[in-house]
Order: C-alpha cells, then structure tokens, then sequence
C-alpha cells in the first residue's frame, strides 16, 4: 500500500503532465485567488510623475541648505491638478499629498513642519532632495514587466493591475471538477426519505472544497450502485478537467467504480493509502482528465479530497503548492491508532501559551457528518507510532484560522 506522501507524488506528476490548462480573460472582480496566465507589463512608469507624499510645500532642495531659510509661495498644487507651470527659481509652492511637483522642485516639506506668514514659508529643517517626494518610475519604468506570469492574484495584487490600467487579465483556466456522488442509499435533499435512505450530502462539501481549491464544480446526479448507471454517470462528466467520484471504492459486493472507470476507459494509477480516514482512496486517467476516487464517508472524502485533490486541482489552475500552513500543535488528548497508518485526526485549535493545542473533534468516526465538520486543521499522526500520549507534538495542517 502506497503510503500518502507517495500517493500524492504519483498524482502531482500526473498533474504536471497536463499543466497549464490554457488561460482566458476575465474583468479583475473575477480575478481573485487565480494564476496570472500572461506577464503583465507597465504601459507607462509607474508612478507616471513625481508626487508629494504629504500636504506641504515643494521647493528646490538647493533653496533650504540650512534651517530658517524663507521662500516665497508660487502657487498652490491640489492633488489631481496640473501644475500651472515650472516652479520660479528660488521660490516654493504649496502642495497636497498626491499632487505632481512642478518641474524643477525636487523636495517637499510636511507642512507642520514650515511656519507660513504670508507670501513666506519659513522651513525648519534644511531640505533634502526626494524626501517625501514619490519619485516618477520608482516603481516600474514603462514596458517592465509589473507581474510575472505565474502569480497568485491577491488583493494588493490586483490593485497594482489595476493601477497599471488593467481593467481585465489573462489568467488560468479554473480546472472544471465533476462530483459524482454514487450510492443505492442516496437520496438529494427535497425528496422524500425512505427507508434506508440518506441524503446525499458529501458531494455539496466536495463542491466547496473544490472552489476553496481554485476549481469550478460540477455536481452530476446520484449514480446508483449498478455498472450502467455508473457508466451514465461517467458519461456525463466527460470533457471535465478533473474527475471526483465518491462512494464505491470499497470491497464490498457493490463497490464498483474501479470496475466502471476502467470500463469506461480509464487507466488505475493506485488503488488503497495507508492512511486513515480514506484507505480505499484510488486515482487514476482518464484521457486528459485525472480520476479521483473518493471513498463515501464523509471524513474519508473530505481528508482525501484535501490530501490529494486539492494539490492538484490547484496545480491544474497554475497554483503552487496546496496552499496550507503547516506547523506544530501539541495533542490535548493521548490518542490511539493502527502503527501501519497514518492518521489524519480533525481538530480544532486553540493558541495557548506555549504554542498550538490540538483537540480532536469529539468524534473520529469517519461516518459521522460531525467527525469532519467544524475543525481548524487536520493532526498527522505518523505511521510506525501506536499511541500519542496527551502533550505529544503533532505536525498539523491548518485549514483554516481558528475562531475566537
Ligand atoms: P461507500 O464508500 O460507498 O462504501 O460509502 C461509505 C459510507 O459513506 C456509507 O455509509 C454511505 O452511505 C456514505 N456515503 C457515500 N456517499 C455519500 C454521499 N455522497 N453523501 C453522504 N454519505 C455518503
Ligand atoms: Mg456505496
């Protein structure tokens, strides 16, 4: 049985067969959270003039060598305005914070700094030139490339776009994800419940997950557990970029996914983890899609979706890495596990003192919905150990900040 880390090895090479999916254009609104397709560069320098960085008065630093010196007030330069011409030698304007100097000043003083009488502006200190002065290309002279192909779009990102006069940008396809939730039992919610029967609830967590991961979801109809609906249902998810099934890969007599992906073409990469929840995780491809066999339980499909989907997924969208924190918590509670695996414990966090504590969710039971509902990390606890006494230091994965 493949142990995670491999597991997760096999799937990225996988991943970075079909890497990059081509780009598209999209308004900035939509460009959160996404890979910038193409290298973005200056269409002009930016900044595109020098600018006062505080409300004041601008001069030639050659004017003020020495505390006390006096110049006399040209004009005034309000932000958004063009100077009425260049700067009188041996004079000084007044100026507000995001206004353009006029040519030939070359410093500015904050005004709490100069006493004002009059015509006359009397300054404190010498002048020094640049001093809060945004210098004209200080940031990107023109035709530099501003933002590599490659970055995360953040929000200060995306106003630096923005500022550089970009209403619109390249960015990676979002990888296109069909959810096949598969199971005789399952039921979608509005219709009446019969006996033995559930809702079909994982797929609408694996559909956020997948948004969390950069992707766009497509939920596909319950297949029940028999090869032609299976095989309709695989059907369906043809010419997506990524393929999650859920349910059915177990070994029970009506675990048939494996045999239906297979059928339907595509090509078993591994099937089992060493890990828990999630053993019967199985991967695979599928022409120019990867195949993500999920087991049913709800903890199983969320920590293998996490585990293996979402690196992926992201990578596929020209994201790197899985895009979590990892770090150090100590176990509030002594825990025991099979040595053979490795176990992927849902816990909350809590900042204490002396670092991180992990407390497992009350229940670990895979199958239960309040097992994977509701936590800040997943604990690792690695394989070879069969019990973790209470305080042990634990690697955990955070997902999300802890609430306070
Ligand atoms: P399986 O992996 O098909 O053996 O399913 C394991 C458990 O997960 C069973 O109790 C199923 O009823 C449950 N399960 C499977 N798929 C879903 C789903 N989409 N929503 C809710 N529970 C599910
Ligand atoms: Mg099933």
């Amino acid at each position: 049985m493949l142990t995670p880390e491999r597991a997760l090895r096999r799937i990225l090479a996988a991943a970075a067969d079909l890497t990059p999916l081509p780009c598209e254009r999209t308004p900035l609104a939509g460009a959160l959270g996404r890979a910038l397709a193409d290298d973005l560069r200056a269409t002009g320098d930016l900044p595109a003039f020098d600018a006062a960085t505080m409300d004041g008065y601008a001069f030639r630093a050659a004017d003020v060598r020495a505390p006390g010196a006096r110049l006399p007030v040209a004009f005034e330069v309000f932000a958004g305005a063009s100077p009425p011409g260049p700067l009188p030698a041996g004079e000084c304007c007044r100026i507000y914070t995001g206004a353009a100097l006029p040519e030939g000043a070359d410093a500015v003083e904050m005004q709490e700094r100069v006493r004002r009488s009059g015509r006359l502006a009397r300054f404190e200190r010498e002048g020094e030139r640049g001093r809060f002065v945004r210098a004209r290309a200080s940031e990107f002279s023109g035709g530099a490339v501003a933002v590599p192909a490659g970055t995360l779009l953040d929000p200060g990102t995306l106003g630096l776009v923005a500022a550089l006069g970009h209403g619109e940008v390249a960015v990676v396809r979002r990888p296109r994800v069909a959810i096949l939730p598969t199971g005789d039992e399952l039921v979608p919610f509005g219709a009446p419940l019969g006996p033995g029967k559930i809702y079909e609830s994982n797929s609408h967590a694996l559909a956020a997950a997948v948004v969390e991961a950069g992707g766009e979801p497509v939920l596909l109809p319950v297949a029940r557990d028999d090869a032609r609906a299976l095989a309709r249902g695989l059907d369906a998810a043809r010419g997506c970029d990524v393929l999650v099934t859920n349910g059915g890969v177990s070994v029970g007599a009506r675990d048939l996914v494996r045999a239906a992906l297979e059928e339907a073409g595509a090509e078993t990469s591994f099937w089992r983890v060493a890990m828990r929840p999630g053993k019967p995780f199985t991967f695979g491809r599928w022409g120019r899609a990867l195949t993500f066999g999920l087991p049913g339980n709800p903890a199983s499909a969320l920590v293998t979706f996490e585990l293996f989907a979402r690196p992926a997924i992201r990578a596929l969208g020209g994201l790197r890495g899985h895009g979590r924190i990892s770090a150090h918590a100590t176990l509030a509670i002594a825990q025991e596990k099979p040595a053979e695996l490795e176990v992927y414990l849902r816990v909350r966090l809590k900042v204490g003192d002396d670092g991180l504590v992990a407390e497992p969710l009350r229940t670990q039971l895979s199958g239960h919905l309040t097992s994977a509902a509701g936590h800040d990390a997943l604990a690792v606890l690695p394989a070879g150990v069969e019990k973790l006494p209470r305080g042990a230091r634990v690697a955990v994965r955070i997902l999300r900040a802890p609430e306070v």
